[in-house]
């Protein structure tokens, strides 16, 4: 009998995706907010794999449990329900700090909330990496430099954001995050790392995100309209979401304090990408034009020297690569859908 319930206490690794076994003093506790969500549930499948113990902490404001399922009932995860906005104790080693919306109609529906989850969230972080002495990371963000007057945008170039724009809640709110981050790591001594990341795509996007990449593939995939947002002439860069994974941990395990930027210079404009997506899902969509979006940055490629310099990092999936991933979980997350109706 105590053979049995000994059984019934321990779940069976077995059925969980496989993890590297790692003796207690190389193991580390590892916090990700937001890590319910598109990048968070991505960095969480790493860190376990990597033999790590991962708390995933999320409000599912746009996160999912479905995103980390595999791992609910593994003893190396946890999964806590939270608000950033709140303060939050626990006892960790490093912090992955992702939680924040992500996708412009996100972002501007609770404009107030994101501000609140940048800054007030940010403090709370910090606050705990300041109390239990771990190493923080912040997921800051492109948007930063606005709509730049340089390109590509190195991490010197000091940004061009409207302060009073449908956008400001999102720019603003991740660069007082940065502005916290360094004034934690001047005055209290927290070892900080501040990742600038570009646009990233990949599966798990939501099919609500409304960000283009996923946007345009469902459009492409149900043969309805692509909508381009103004005439198509403004240019984005696309990275997958592998090589931010791993841009993110080798930031974290480098000894620089610096912003870094974290993207892949392969960049087309709008147009482009829309006939690109079409003609990898092969596809009748007509492409159509819809009103341009207000403030949307005209162009947009990161410069990644610094990464290659301090991280040894750069891009591996190539930008058609990832598209043919991401295609192929769309299709089958839109006939799941299909069959649920
Ligand atoms: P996402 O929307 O899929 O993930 C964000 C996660 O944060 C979600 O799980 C959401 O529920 C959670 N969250 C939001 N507010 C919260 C709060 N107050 N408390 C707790 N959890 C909260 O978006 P993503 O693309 O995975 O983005 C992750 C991070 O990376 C964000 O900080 C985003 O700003 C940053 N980022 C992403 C990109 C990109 O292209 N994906 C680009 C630049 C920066
Ligand atoms: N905080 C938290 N968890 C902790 C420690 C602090 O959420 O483990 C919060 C705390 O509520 C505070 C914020 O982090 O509002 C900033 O903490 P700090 O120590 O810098 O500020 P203070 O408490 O001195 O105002
Ligand atoms: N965009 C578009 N059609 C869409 C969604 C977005 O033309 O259905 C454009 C948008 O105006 C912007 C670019 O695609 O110029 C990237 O938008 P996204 O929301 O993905 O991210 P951003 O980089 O603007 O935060």
């Amino acid at each position: 009998r105590e053979q049995s319930s000994a059984n019934l206490q321990r779940p069976n690794e077995s059925n969980y995706p496989k993890v590297k076994s790692r003796n207690e003093d190389h193991r580390l506790r590892i916090l990700v907010t937001g890590g319910t969500g598109f990048v968070g549930s991505h960095l969480v499948d790493k860190l376990m794999h990597e033999g790590h113990e991962v708390i995933a902490l999320d409000n599912y404001f746009t996160g999912r449990r479905k995103n980390v399922e595999h791992w609910i009932g593994h003893p190396n995860f946890e999964l806590v329900h939270h608000d950033v906005v709140n303060p939050y104790y626990i006892e960790v080693d490093q912090i992955y700090h992702l939680a924040s919306p992500a996708s412009p109609p996100h972002y501007m529906y609770n404009p107030v909330k994101t501000i609140k989850t940048n800054s007030i969230g940010t403090i709370n972080l910090l606050g705990l990496a300041k109390r239990v002495k771990a190493k923080m990371l912040l997921a800051s963000t492109s948007e930063v430099y606005g709509d730049p007057e340089v390109h590509p945008q190195p991490e010197t170039y000091w940004g061009r954001v409207n302060t009073i724009g449908p956008r400001s809640c999102y720019d603003e709110g991740k660069r007082v995050a940065e502005s916290l981050m360094v004034a934690y790591n001047k005055q209290e001594n927290v070892d900080i790392r501040i990742a600038r990341i570009f646009n990233t795509f990949g599966p798990r996007m939501h099919i609500n995100d409304g960000r283009v990449v996923s946007n345009f593939i469902i459009q492409a995939l149900e043969n309805k309209p692509i909508t381009i947002y103004g005439g198509g002439e403004q240019t984005r860069s696309f990275q997958y979401v592998s090589d931010l994974v791993d841009g993110l941990i080798a930031l974290m395990n480098s000894n620089t304090t610096l912003p870094v930027n974290l993207g892949n210079p392969e960049e087309h404009t709008i147009k482009n990408f829309a006939t690109i997506i079409r003609d990898l899902v092969g596809s009748t969509s007509p492409i159509v034009n819809k009103p341009a979006a207000e403030d949307d940055p005209q162009q947009r490629r990161p410069d990644i020297n610094r990464a290659a310099k301090l991280l040894n990092w750069s891009p591996k999936v190539s930008m058609n690569e990832g598209l043919k991933l991401t295609i192929d979980y769309f299709r089958k997350e839109l006939e799941k859908e299909r069959f649920r109706r």
